[in-house]
């Protein structure tokens, strides 16, 4: 019998193609022999994908489709109506970079902390580079789930910090469990050497982070955002780091990614700025492919 079609737009993991070629029919859209989705469309049973969209347009002309198998969080580039109209699954691998993540924000503390930043730039003398030990420091997490808790565990065991967490959907004893002191956001801010961001962007904490709440902080606190772009209002960031309220900050994600050469957060030594790398390990990368692998493998053969 034909094997299920599997359209593979842009490169994963070797290992994932590996096991989904043990049972499937694996067409690839890069590299020498690539094949677009028109040529596949026909008869193409599952997507595996990355940041290629899927549009309803693309699921109706794809009667065979069953799954499509999103290579990391978030659904913003399929359309999931159409494709819970249509009774295609669309699957996440929600937990297969929650170690890496949880660990570039400990990276981004340590060297917003110890001005690795300044110094990497070459921007500050030996004399003038300060840093702070995290020891005894309190680390504020706003949203305390799987990334939150990684952070939580490793800041406590690995630094003997103390971790508080405010997350309005979880009960007391969830965040207890989780590993941080559970406490209002008002209580929380004031106690946070660090503050970190951990949530979704929904509408509820668009600017969840703003003047108000920066202002909260402890003189001296910095900021730490490894979630999304947009939960911290960058603009207030901007103005109580001139204040010399704040003595920095570490982002992964930004509102506009990647962030313009000339964007003035660049212009701050004390900010160190990744392009959105926080789940960019080996490990990472080759877990999420696997675990939308065996989605795909799940589904068909359900
Ligand atoms: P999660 O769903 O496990 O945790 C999110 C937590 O936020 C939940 O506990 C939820 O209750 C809480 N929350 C929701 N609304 C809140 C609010 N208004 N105030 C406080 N807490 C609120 O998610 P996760 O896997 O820990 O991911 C956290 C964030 O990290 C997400 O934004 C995700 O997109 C982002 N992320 C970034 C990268 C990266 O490359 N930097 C990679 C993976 C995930």
């Amino acid at each position: 019998a034909d094997l299920p079609v599997v359209w593979i737009p842009r490169p994963v993991h070797d290992d994932a193609l590996a096991l989904l070629r043990e049972h499937t029919d694996v067409r690839l859209g890069y590299g020498d022999a690539a094949t677009t989705f028109d040529r596949v469309a026909d008869r193409v049973s599952a997507i595996l994908l990355r940041t290629v969209r899927v549009d309803g347009d693309m699921m109706r002309r794809a009667p065979a489709l069953r799954v499509i198998a999103r290579h990391g969080v978030g659904v913003d580039t399929i359309d999931v109506d159409t494709a819970r109209e249509r009774g295609i699954a669309v699957t996440t691998t929600p937990t297969a970079n929650t170690q890496s993540v949880a660990e570039h924000t400990i990276a981004l503390l340590l060297a917003v902390r110890r001005g690795i930043g300044v110094a990497a730039r070459g921007a500050g003398s030996r004399d003038r580079i300060r840093g702070r030990e995290l020891a005894g420091s309190t680390l504020g997490l706003i949203g305390c789930g799987r990334i939150a808790s990684r952070v939580a565990h490793i800041a406590r065991h690995g630094f003997g910090m103390r971790v508080l967490a405010y997350d309005p959907m979880l009960t007391g004893e969830q965040i207890t469990a989780a590993g941080a002191e559970p406490l209002p956001l008002d209580e929380l801010l004031p106690l946070s050497h660090a503050l970190s961001l951990h949530v979704p962007l929904v509408t509820g904490t668009r600017n969840l982070i703003g003047l108000r709440e920066l202002l909260a902080m402890p003189p001296g606190g910095v900021v730490l955002n490894t979630s999304r772009g947009g939960t911290l209002d960058e603009d207030a960031l901007l103005s109580v780091l001139r204040q010399g309220h704040l003595a920095g900050a570490g982002l992964d994600v930004t509102v506009v990614e990647p962030l313009p050469a000339d964007h003035p957060l660049r212009g701050d030594p004390s900010v160190v700025i990744t392009p959105h790398v926080g789940a960019q390990t080996a490990e990472a990368l080759r877990r999420m492919a696997i675990e939308a692998a065996r989605h795909i493998l799940d589904h068909l053969s359900r």
